[in-house]
């Protein structure tokens, strides 16, 4: 049998100090504008709620849920399971991403909005792992680059446990 041990990547501390960095950054970026945040369910909604308590801009939300991963083995197709509430044309839209592998699943939900007629579409993510990219996607801001390694931890699972632990971790199996 195998039992699966948590190995911290990024602290608590950590990863909330570059959150509220982030939320200053991005306030300041859209100084005197709105920014629609759009959550990619479920991974995101940690990050997405804790950046948007540290952003000074107005903000709405909206949430949307897509598959595209299986276990930990990254698939090519994205199946939107939940579309959003509400029209994103004219809006300024900030993507809210828990991490970005392949890009495949940002790339298609990116051009998505820009053809609904969002006045501009960025990506903001909690975390990028540059080494699995397999797509051109411009990632606006990222809080922390991690290896090509599979992460769980601040709203991403493994299997659907750990999305709640503050902290990010790397997940190492031991034969017992
Ligand atoms: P991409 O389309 O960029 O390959 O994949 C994005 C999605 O795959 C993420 O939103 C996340 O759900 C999942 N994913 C990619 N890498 C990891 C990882 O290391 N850990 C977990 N838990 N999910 C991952």
């Amino acid at each position: 049998m195998k039992k699966e041990n948590i190995k911290v990547l990024i602290s608590e501390e950590e990863v909330d100090r570059k959150i509220r960095e982030m939320g200053e950054k991005i306030s300041r970026e859209y100084a005197g504008r709105e920014i629609h945040m759009i959550c990619v369910l479920k991974g995101g909604v940690f990050f997405m709620t804790e950046l948007a308590k540290r952003i000074s801009v107005p903000v709405s939300m909206d949430f949307m849920a897509v598959s595209s991963y299986e276990g930990t083995q990254s698939t090519s197709k994205v199946k939107i399971i939940k579309d959003l509430d509400e029209s994103v044309e004219g809006k300024d839209v900030l993507v809210v991403e828990d991490i970005v592998d392949t890009g495949r699943t940002l790339s298609v939900l990116l051009d998505m909005f820009r053809q609904r007629g969002a006045s501009s579409v960025k990506l903001c993510t909690l975390l990028d792992k540059p080494d699995g990219r397999v797509t051109d996607i411009q990632v606006d801001h990222a809080c922390f680059k991690v290896p090509d390694k599979f992460v769980v931890g601040y709203g991403l699972d493994y299997n659907q446990k750990y999305r709640n632990l503050p902290y990010i971790g790397v997940i190492e199996f031991e034969e017992v």
